[in-house]
């Protein structure tokens, strides 16, 4: 479905150049859950940017759908095919009214004005947002307003969505939302890509890529890459809050097993032990 051969991105600027993605290898399935992980300026978002052509690359390729992206006449249907949501929700709102804001995209693609309201209705649905249709944007909270650029990419029906730190602006009820609202989309058979800081987020993908310096430095499911506890600190990340609970248990000599990642199975870890 995706898929990187030796994929290169360098900057150049009068002040030198900057090499932020050094030779990935990678291929992503259809239907995958990969959460993307990495220091600031590790390479995340220029990656992200790779998925659907807004960057093409500098050096290497990266096939969707079995497409080369740096090919122009396979540009649309590589945009048509990778739903993009960004960090920062006000940058994405275009329309001064959700349901146009949502319907933005469909416009785009020349589908008939009916069409267009029934996916937005549906896409606003999907969300919980259907109460705000008529509403100005602007009188959104963050949360509320990353749900309506996620109801923008539902409307699009792109069999790939993108997530650049979706929730980095968010406060934790907002957080849980979109990530609820990931996991269904996973559930749907979206193939999702979901670059966060936050370890219990990536807890929840399939697969983890933690990135360093423009590589992949580790690729794992999530109990494979934060069962190390040690090494993850070493590398300057956490691990989820449960992970590290257990952890300090085990050495109190609780019998837990190794790899736990959520409070629910540390949960039944310990009650096993009653
Ligand atoms: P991340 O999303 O992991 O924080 P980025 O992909 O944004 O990382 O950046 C990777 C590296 O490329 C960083 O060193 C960053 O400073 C540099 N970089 C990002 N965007 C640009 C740009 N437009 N011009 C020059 N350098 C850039
Ligand atoms: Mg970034």
């Amino acid at each position: 479905m995706i898929r990187a051969e030796n994929l290169r991105h360098v900057y150049k600027s009068s002040s030198g150049d900057k090499v932020a993605l050094d030779g990935l290898n990678f291929s992503i399935e259809a239907g995958e859950f990969v959460a993307i992980i990495g220091t600031n300026g590790s390479g995340k978002s220029t990656l992200a940017k790779h998925f659907n052509a807004l960057l093409l690359p500098t050096d290497g390729k990266i096939f969707v759908d079995g497409l080369d992206t740096s090919d122009e006449k396979n540009l649309w249907h590589v945009r048509e095919n990778v739903g993009m949501v960004f960090q920062n929700p006000d940058s994405e709102i275009v329309a001064a009214i959700v349901e146009d804001d949502v319907a933005f995209g469909l416009e785009n693609l020349g589908i008939a004005p009916e069409k267009i309201r029934e996916r937005v209705d549906l896409a606003l649905d999907a969300v919980n947002m259907t109460d705000y249709k008529k509403f100005a944007p602007s009188k959104l909270s963050g949360g509320q307003k990353q749900r309506i650029a996620i109801a923008g990419v539902i409307a699009m029906r792109t069999k790939i969505i993108v997530f650049d730190e979706p929730t980095a602006m968010l406060d934790p009820q907002g957080r849980r939302e979109i990530l609820e609202m990931v996991k269904r989309l996973h559930a749907q058979g979206k193939t999702i890509i979901y670059i966060t800081h936050f370890m219990e987020e990536a807890a929840a993908a399939q697969r983890i890529f933690l990135m360093e310096g423009g590589r992949i430095i580790k690729d794992g499911t999530p109990r494979e890459i934060f069962t190390d506890a040690r090494e993850m600190k070493r590398l300057g990340f956490n691990v989820p809050v449960a992970t590290e609970l257990a952890e300090r248990l085990r050495r109190k000599g609780f019998k837990l097993p190794q790899k736990i990642l959520t409070a629910a199975e540390l949960a039944d870890a310990l009650n096993k032990l009653k």
